[in-house]
């Protein structure tokens, strides 16, 4: 299976992620998570992104479209990847395009999460992970178990500022990217809105 996790910051497309790597043995390319990687590790890269990111802005695209396609390349990709948090502008479709072209692969899915903007401010400013398992929690709307509690931490862009500018980027910048996989058929859109199983089944639904 290859295909794209799709939807605005928050919609739930790391907690969908991981339940749906339990069933297909995908390599997982979260543009978010190398991103987060490289700045921890002080990385060229990482130095060169940490400010967007922080702010809630995007990365420039030569920057995240070289790092997807080096990992596109890597051997676990042959036998299906899921993206998620990319392509996220117009000209990251195009590359991403140009690359599986030349490599003959198809996209067999755009999935996107729907879930309204007043929903997402409060998912995202509650967010919090744990750093040792990287598992997702909601301080309200799933509470981390109390051995946990201690070492949750949150997002440096999870701050109700940086969110607002994350999506005002995501109706600006990144739904303008859908046409592009419309015309293609491969787009599938499910509600993202209610308890993490029940959008699991849809999604699972939704893929088939
Ligand atoms: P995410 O974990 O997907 O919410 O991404 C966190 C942040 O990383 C975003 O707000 C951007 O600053 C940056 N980022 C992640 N993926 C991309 C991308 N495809 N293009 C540009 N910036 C990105």
């Amino acid at each position: 299976m290859r295909m794209i996790l799709f939807g605005p910051p928050g919609a739930g497309k790391g907690t969908q992620a991981a339940r749906l790597l339990e069933r297909f043995k995908v390599a997982h390319l979260s543009t978010g998570d190398m991103l987060r990687a490289a700045v921890k590790a002080q990385s060229a890269l990482g130095t060169a992104a940490e400010g967007y990111m922080k702010r809630g802005e995007l990365v420039p695209d030569q920057l995240v479209c070289d790092l997807v396609v080096e990992r596109l390349a890597q051997d676990d990709c042959r036998l299906g990847f899921m993206l998620d948090g990319f392509p996220r502008t117009v000209p990251q479709a195009h590359a991403l395009g140009a690359t599986l072209d030349k490599a003959g692969i198809a996209l067999d899915l755009v999935l996107v999460l729907e879930v309204p903007d007043d929903l997402i401010v409060e998912r995202i400013t509650g967010r919090r992970t744990d750093p040792v398992t990287g598992a997702i929690y909601h301080l309200r709307f799933n509470p981390p178990p109390a051995e946990v509690a201690d070492r949750i931490v949150q997002r440096a862009d999870d701050t109700e500022e940086a969110c607002r500018t994350r999506l005002a980027k995501y109706h600006g910048e990144t739904t303008p990217v859908l046409p592009y996989f419309e015309a293609k058929g491969i787009v599938r859109k499910v509600d993202g809105v209610g308890p993490p199983d029940e959008v699991t089944a849809r999604v699972l639904a939704a893929i088939g």
